[in-house]
């Protein structure tokens, strides 16, 4: 009841994630650092891209990114990161086992990637590019028309930005923090949580540019296996991007290269693309709303979805935390890349 009085309260405001992630930052007190990436105007407006660290930032400890709102339209990827948040800081309050956790452990928080766009309900920043386009590269091969990025026109979607100028301030905040927090660490996972494709809840991992597996194929399917195993009922598809399409300028991608340049690195960037098709199919009329055709407009609903990623974002955090007892090594890692290269690249797309 409080919860519903509070979110009716905080939609009144033009951006109502900001101020809930504002009010879960005051009630976590000095469990936690705020920080400014950078400012971005929409109109007359200005908004912050703030980010949330805690944890131990030792260097030598693993790391785990929870990144949404790169799209304006996807609110319901913002809602999510807000609500793990929400639920850790709550916790740090009473759970002795969390703080030994965290102890192992840094968390870094971006939940609204793109505040403009969001402020404005469009999926691309004020400037009209998409963020998820905007990265400086290129697919290998042909892309599907438009989806895939474009530098013809910032009115239409999929906007790359100019070719060869300098990524936009929000991009480029995400990238520098990535690069701050997260490269300097032996292991860190991000999960980018999305909404818009399908009716299944899919997640994500590179390439995007390119059909070609990563290097780093063994380890996320290793990741994969350890899911199976203890969430065995879990409705997610793990997949490479590029079994979907393929995409210029994909910003995970580029910070996974960024990544493999740096000695003793390990980044797997995980997106979540949640599958808000099925919102549509439960509540056709969402068809007629640009919010709702990315976000459950139906309060229980959207209680659901934030309901059911929570175990897995745990998950996460205990996989990036224990990473050295299921990370496989010498001929395991051998047999698990024959693996992945069957599971996922010489297989029928599903
Ligand atoms: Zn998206």
């Amino acid at each position: 009841m409080a919860g519903a009085t509070l979110r009716s309260a905080l939609t009144a405001s033009p951006l109502p994630e900001l101020a809930e992630l504002e009010q879960v930052i005051a009630a976590a007190g000095s469990h936690l650092q705020r920080r400014v990436l950078c400012d971005v105007e929409s109109g007359p407006q200005r908004w912050p891209v703030l980010a949330v660290t805690l944890g131990n930032p030792d260097p030598a400890v693993p790391g785990v990114g929870f990144v949404g709102g790169v799209h304006g339209l996807e609110r319901i990827g913002t809602d999510v990161v807000i609500a793990h948040l929400r639920s850790l800081v709550m916790r740090l309050r009473w759970d002795s086992s969390l703080h030994r956790q965290l102890e192992a452990l840094r968390l870094v928080f971006v939940p609204v990637v793109n505040p403009g766009g969001m402020a404005q309900a469009t999926r691309a920043n004020p400037n009209g590019v998409d963020l998820m386009r905007n990265a400086p590269i290129d697919a290998d091969d042909a892309v599907p028309f438009l989806v895939g990025g474009q530098r013809r026109s910032s009115r239409l979607p999929w906007y790359r930005g100019p070719a060869g100028a300098p990524m936009e301030r929000e991009s480029a905040a995400l990238c520098g923090l990535v690069e701050e927090e997260l490269l300097g660490r032996p292991f860190s996972i991000v999960v980018d949580c999305h909404s818009g494709f399908g009716t299944r809840d899919r997640v994500w991992f590179p390439y995007a540019h390119t059909s070609r597996p990563i290097p780093h194929l063994a380890e996320v399917y290793a990741f994969e296996r350890i899911l199976e195993e203890v969430h065995p009922h879990h409705r997610y598809i793990v997949e490479p991007q590029s079994r979907q399409y393929l995409a210029h300028g994909d910003l995970w991608d580029h910070l996974y290269r960024r990544a493999l340049a740096r000695p003793q690195c390990t980044l797997l960037p995980l997106t979540l693309e949640m599958g808000s098709w099925l919102w549509v199919k439960k509540n056709p009329r969402q068809l007629f709303s640009r919010q709702g055709i990315f976000n459950p407009l139906i309060e229980h609903r959207r209680q659901r979805v934030l309901r059911s990623h929570t175990a897995w974002l745990d998950f996460v955090m205990r996989a990036a935390q224990s990473h050295r007892r299921w990370v496989p090594e010498g001929a395991a890692r051998e047999l698990a890349h024959e693996a992945a290269l069957s599971r996922w690249y010489r297989g029928t797309p599903a």
